[in-house]
């Protein structure tokens, strides 16, 4: 029976929300110990995201327990990605190499770790490197005016740099899910000339800001286009925010909140 969290706190009845809460909390924090996340190295899936956040996490900074959404969205990405993987792995779609099949396979340089979806037996020779990205509705619309996310794709682009020496790679593709209606939009991510550039310029900026400590890299200044990833932030009271920006808030005005929407992939 899982153990419910603020029992005590003027409630003397549980609800069926907190008992579900309580319980993807157990799930969550059984799954965290026994995949711990290596907080000594800077991850590839926060490319291109606040520098200073990616430094704060390295060097330590105390990460706020997610949230009950937060919960929820962790568990729904995890059961379409496990969803997934199994369907592709049935039919013999993720190449299997000496007995370990590629999915979920963690890369880890002297800097960096990043674990990548999969690798997919799509087209002929060679294979897809595919993630798998799940989405409100708004992110999904923004997805279909604007292409991916320039974060994600610096994320592939990073995981492509590590594998491309070690499997064929025929080409990267970002698979998009929709949370309400399971709409899926796939891109085709090519590595480019630009998109190497941006990543590596990204890579350099976080060796720069890390030789850099003790001075943390600025804020994200309010009101700017980044603004809305406070709003996501898991270590904002080390950063100097009183308290995590609520969307509810007066401050969260429209422009934020647009912008908060497009940034909602996951
Ligand atoms: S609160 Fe905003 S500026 Fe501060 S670390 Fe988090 S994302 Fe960066």
């Amino acid at each position: 029976m899982p153990v419910l969290r603020g029992a005590g706190d003027g409630m003397t009845e549980n609800t069926l929300d907190q008992l579900i809460t309580a319980a993807l909390r157990a799930q969550h924090e059984a799954r965290e110990a026994q995949h711990p996340r290596d907080h000594s190295v800077f991850h590839d899936s926060s490319a291109n995201s606040c520098l200073r956040k990616r430094v704060l996490i390295r060097s330590g900074a105390e990460v706020a327990a997610p949230q009950a959404d937060d919960l929820r969205n962790f568990e729904f990405g995890h059961m379409i990605h496990g969803l997934i993987q199994r369907a592709l792995l049935a039919i013999g779609a993720i190449p299997i190499v000496n007995g370990v099949a590629l999915l979920e396979r963690t890369l880890t340089d002297a800097e960096t770790s990043g674990t990548f979806d999969c690798l997919v037996k799509l087209n002929g020779s060679g294979y897809t490197l595919m993630d798998i990205k799940t989405c409100s509705v708004f992110a999904f619309q923004h997805l279909k005016e604007e292409g991916a996310k320039p974060g994600h794709m610096q994320q592939v682009c990073r995981y492509w740099l590590k594998l491309k020496g070690l499997y064929p790679i025929h080409d990267v593709q970002i698979y998009y899910i929709e949370k309400d209606k399971g709409f899926t939009r796939d891109f085709v991510i090519p590595m480019t000339e630009g998109l190497i550039r941006e990543t590596t310029a990204d890579l350099t900026a976080e060796q720069e800001a890390w030789g850099a400590l003790p001075t943390l890299p600025p804020r994200i200044a309010a009101g700017s286009p980044d603004a809305w990833q406070c709003h996501f932030c898991s270590v904002y009271e080390a950063c100097g925010e009183r308290e995590k920006i609520s969307k509810f808030s007066p401050t969260f005005d429209r422009a934020t909140m647009l912008a908060f929407k497009k940034g909602g992939a996951q």
